[in-house]
């Protein structure tokens, strides 16, 4: 049996929501990783499922290695169909915005959803919401929003809901933001939700490949390179660094979610407890990725040097700046924050 989660009124407000609506939008953050893509297409199979209209949209593209999820292929992309995206959640009589605790972190597509006439729900995991919503589900002690998904679905329908095809994009989300069972994840729920999901027929292994040994030769190399010639330590703050200028990913014909992970590796080495990665997206914009282990409170340094936020333990942001600015706002960072990295 799970422990309750999701309060009974909320569960009842999206039943009525889904009942008495025929289009329905779903939304979930810019730069979408595998719990917001998974989260995403399982709630839209769900209600595809009712019967009703569904359309999945994304501020922009989701890593390649995704692309297998099923319904992947009918997901709209703002950035490069913003007419056909806006007209679905103009259109819509709710959007199910997952996976974020702030519109802003749609990208343009919020002033869209803050326009619509549309019933927002919110449907997620990140500390600190934004409120504003009609209908708030919010749980930061979810190890995804995948798991929220299933939990909405289960208390809805019942578990009969969870289709094969729901199951495995679920699972796709709850393995991808819990470093495949690594951290986030150690609620026993976590793993008797991954049990139902087993139920439904789902090849765990075969996902895992799907998404984790999915690499080119390229890729390989440019993890090669960053390990071996761009990860610092900072060893009296137990921490370390990673920065990938515009040019070099270029040089690795770098594709989106090529470094996605990058930012964890550092924390394999003895001592660190905070690992940082900067990737020069543009000449001048730097994507900020930090990780953390324990108590460190890498979101509090994201949103005090890098304009960003995200939980205890992974957290982002960006600055628009060049390379050697972003390492020394870093440098500034872990000397503020060096009394909690060291205790
Ligand atoms: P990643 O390093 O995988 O891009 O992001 C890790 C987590 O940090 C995300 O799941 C999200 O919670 C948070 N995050 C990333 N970028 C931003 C940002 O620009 N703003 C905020 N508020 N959170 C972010
Ligand atoms: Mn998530």
């Amino acid at each position: 049996m799970l422990e309750k989660m999701i309060n009974s009124d909320a569960v009842e407000a999206v039943r009525c929501v889904l009942d008495n609506g025929k289009r329905f939008v779903v939304l979930a953050h810019k730069n979408p990783d595998g719990d917001a893509v998974g989260s995403s297409l399982a709630l839209y199979h769900y209600i595809s499922g009712l019967g009703k209209e569904a359309a999945v949209v994304l501020p922009n593209a989701f890593p390649e290695f995704l692309a297998w999820l099923p319904g992947a292929g009918n997901v709209l992309f703002y950035d490069s169909n913003s007419c056909q995206a806006s007209a679905a959640v103009k259109d819509a009589d709710a959007v199910f915005c997952l996976d974020f605790n702030s519109l802003s972190r749609v990208g343009d597509l919020s002033a869209v959803v803050a326009e619509a006439a549309a019933t927002r729900v919110l449907v997620d995991h990140h500390l600190s919401p934004e409120h504003g919503f009609d209908i708030e589900i919010s749980h930061p002690q979810a190890c995804s929003t995948s798991e929220l998904i299933y939990r909405l679905i289960e208390s809805l329908s019942g578990d009969i809901a969870v289709t094969y095809d729901i199951a495995r994009c679920i699972y796709t989300g709850m393995m991808t933001d819990t470093g495949a069972f690594a951290y986030a994840s150690s609620r026993k729920d976590v793993f008797l939700i991954v049990a139902a999901l087993m139920e439904k027929g789902i090849d765990k292994d075969k996902i895992y490949r799907n998404v984790f040994y999915n690499s080119s030769l390229l890729r390989m190399k440019l993890w090669g390179y960053a390990m071996y010639k761009k990860l610092k330590l900072y060893k009296k703050h137990n921490a370390a660094l990673i920065t990938l200028s515009h040019d070099e990913l270029m040089h690795f014909y770098a594709m989106k979610g090529d470094t996605e992970g990058l930012v964890n590796q550092p924390l394999q080495i003895k001592g660190v407890r905070f690992s940082c990665f900067l990737r020069e997206e543009q000449p001048g914009k730097i994507n900020v990725s930090l990780r953390s282990v324990d108590d460190f409170p890498c979101n509090a340094v994201a949103a005090e040097f890098f304009n960003g936020g995200g939980h205890l333990n992974a957290s982002g942001g960006e600055l628009h700046c060049s390379m050697e600015m972003a390492v020394e706002q870093f440098v500034v960072a872990i000397e503020k924050f060096k009394s909690e990295l060291t205790a």
